[in-house]
């Protein structure tokens, strides 16, 4: 048995070209603000990467570049300026940041609406209580259509996760219980982690370490995402996966890279142009 490769590029381009032509429709075009602080190489590749993406599809980006020593309330007030900014629907602050800053604060500065990373307490909680008028963190969004993709019928599947990040893990597992899977979230304190990814009809691996989840720790047969970005010791990009060993066992599983990846910026996109289409209708309403 050889795993399905789910084709992450080739569905995140599908996502982003019904994009391009839903937006050539609009009157007004939706508007990203990416804010950017310091000159972490790899977050200057990821931002560069976001801003041709808007383009790509007719999304006006909104760049805002502060040195690495800028203080909180200069941060701050960048925000401020841009939640005030009625061109701008959504507004992403590039994480992680220099470590005088707090990341946590500055993030809930964002105003909720406009918070396309999802990553504020508003639309947390929206995600929590099932709610469908949030905003859902990218990552786990372009996960969940990657296991669709595979899965037709999540329900009642054994969905493990590895990871309990804001940004990822924890949103992961919400969208799979909403899913109905029976959903485990594992940690680095969790026991026996190689039994618990083994009961696992689907499995989510967003931790960070390279080629942590090896082939016996694969059920025969199981959707395997792959989240991680890693370089190994030979300093090869690689995930969180064993993927030439779990080729052989799962039945599908997303390769690093062109997997996860592209359905992140797919779904920023698209979360942007779902901010637009938010504030047109509460604009409408209030008309
Ligand atoms: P994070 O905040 O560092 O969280 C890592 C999680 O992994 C934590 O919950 C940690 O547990 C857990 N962990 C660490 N070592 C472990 C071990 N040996 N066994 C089991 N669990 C372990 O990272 P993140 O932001 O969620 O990102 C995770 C990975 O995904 C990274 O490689 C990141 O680059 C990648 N990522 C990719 C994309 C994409 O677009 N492809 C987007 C986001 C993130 P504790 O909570 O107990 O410490």
């Amino acid at each position: 048995m050889s795993a399905k490769i789910i084709d992450g590029k080739a569905m995140a381009t599908a996502i982003r070209m019904k994009l391009g032509a839903d937006v050539s429709g609009f009157k007004e075009k939706p508007g990203l603000a990416v804010i950017l602080v310091g000159d972490d190489p790899a977050s200057q590749i990821y931002v560069r990467n976001k801003i041709k993406a808007c383009e790509s599809v007719g999304i006006k980006s909104f760049e805002s570049r502060l040195p690495g020593q800028v203080t909180e309330a200069e941060v701050a007030a960048e925000i401020k300026a841009f939640n005030d900014n009625p061109t701008v629907h959504g507004i992403l602050l590039q994480l992680p940041l220099p470590a005088h800053l707090n990341s946590h604060r500055l993030t809930q500065a964002i105003a909720p609406e406009k918070d396309v990373d999802g990553l504020t307490v508003t639309n947390a909680g929206k995600l929590f209580l099932g709610m469908d008028d949030g905003l859902i963190p990218c990552t786990p969004q372009g996960s969940m259509i990657l296991i669709r993709s595979f899965v037709r019928e999540l329900a009642g599947l054994n969905a493990v996760v590895i990871g309990r990040s804001n940004l990822f893990g924890k949103p992961m597992a919400q969208l799979l219980l909403r899913e109905n899977c029976t959903v485990t979230t594992a940690h680095s304190r969790t026991k026996n982690l190689d039994d618990v990814c083994a009961q696992a009809d689907i499995l989510v691996a967003a931790v960070g370490r390279p080629r942590l989840v090896k082939q016996d720790w694969i059920k025969r047969g199981a959707c395997v995402i792959d989240v991680g970005i890693n370089r190994d010791a030979d300093g090869k990009l690689c995930g969180d996966v064993d993927y030439e060993g779990a080729l052989s066992v799962a039945g599908a599983i997303t390769p690093v890279p062109g997997g996860v990846g592209p359905m992140t910026i797919a779904c920023l996109l698209s979360n942007t142009v779902k901010a637009y289409q938010f504030k047109r209708a509460s604009g409408s309403q209030a008309a």
